[in-house]
């Protein structure tokens, strides 16, 4: 989507402290980090969030947790929290899905 600020980071249109990039999600640091190890894991594809996420994004969906789940390990971040604002009531600000992933120092109470 062309007005996505996630879609111009994938484009490489805008930067981003980039963690990792595979071709079917990226991974990078929060530009405002609410722990010491902030990062965001988007999908490639733009998906607006779980409300909107259909069975053909089943392999998706699992390849996202799988790669949190490698990331801390390589990163040795520690205990981690993952959370994921679905719909503005929920406070999304950005409506191309990222899962939060936060570890050290966390701040939960302005995710
Ligand atoms: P949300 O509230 O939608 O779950 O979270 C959006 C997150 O994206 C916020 O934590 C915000 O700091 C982050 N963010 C917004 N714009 C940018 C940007 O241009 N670059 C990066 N790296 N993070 C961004
Ligand atoms: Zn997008």
């Amino acid at each position: 989507m062309s007005d996505c600020i996630f879609c111009k980071i994938i484009a490489g249109d805008m930067p981003c402290d980039k963690v990792f990039e595979d071709e079917q999600v990226i991974v990078f640091k929060d530009i405002n980090p609410k722990a010491k190890t902030h990062w965001l894991v988007v999908p490639k594809e733009h998906v607006v969030n779980l409300q909107e996420v259909e069975d053909s994004h089943q392999s998706l969906l699992g390849h996202m947790a799988l790669t949190i789940s490698r990331l801390a390990r390589q990163h040795e971040i520690g205990d981690y929290r993952v959370a994921s604002n679905n719909g503005a009531g929920a406070g999304q600000i950005v409506f191309h899905m990222h899962w939060h992933v936060l570890s050290g120092a966390v701040d939960i109470s302005t995710l």
